[in-house]
């Protein structure tokens, strides 16, 4: 988890580097990638500062001197952190969870959304679409129940391909009927 700063090891911007407890820099000293690819920035002391220090066994142990590493998009994460922990970010969080985070929920775990069953983005998006639509009718048949479900069963009666819907009204994994529907409107 992202951390906005590093206790005891105050930033420097004008500098760019970080200043120890002792008050010794960490200068910037170059870009590195994680296994993943990540880009990173690198600081260090210089080892002759940390040798006779008295932090040094809590404060660097096994190294020479006291490494940091940060992400080489410190600036664009801290701005991010910013507005995620003002007063508004906060009241958008709580919208966030409250609306459309439950929907992603239920589409994952009941309507079988843990993984998209076809290739491409467009495949993935009609699956999206029609699992939005299954969502909402679903909702909007909670609300209205007899009336609603009596009209899905008419629907389905006179439409030949009103089953296609109905399959996606049911909160479980239907791949076969939901790779039919998907084809009948490609
Ligand atoms: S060990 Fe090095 S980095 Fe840590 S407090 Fe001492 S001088 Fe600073």
């Amino acid at each position: 988890m992202y951390k906005p700063e590093i206790a005891g090891f105050p930033y420097d911007k004008e500098n760019d580097c970080y200043i120890c407890p002792m008050g010794k820099p960490l200068p910037f000293k170059g870009f590195d990638r994680t296994a993943d690819g990540r880009l990173q920035r690198n600081y260090w002391t210089a080892p002759s500062d940390c040798r006779q220090c008295s932090s040094k066994p809590t404060c660097a142990p096994k190294a020479r001197c006291r490494k940091i590493t940060r992400t080489a998009y410190d600036e664009q994460y801290l701005r991010a952190y910013a507005r995620q922990h003002s007063r508004r970010g906060k009241r958008m969080k709580k919208l966030r969870q409250s609306t459309v985070e439950p929907v992603f929920g239920s589409l994952v775990h009941h309507y079988g959304l843990r993984n998209i069953n076809v290739l491409g983005k467009s495949g993935a998006h009609k699956v999206m679409l029609l699992a939005a639509v299954a969502f909402n009718i679903r909702k909007y048949m909670r609300n209205k129940p007899k009336k609603s479900l009596s009209m899905a069963k008419a629907m389905e009666a006179e439409q030949p391909h009103a089953h296609i819907f109905n399959c996606w009204l049911t909160p479980v994994a239907c791949t076969q009927s939901k790779r039919e529907a998907l084809e009948a409107i490609s």
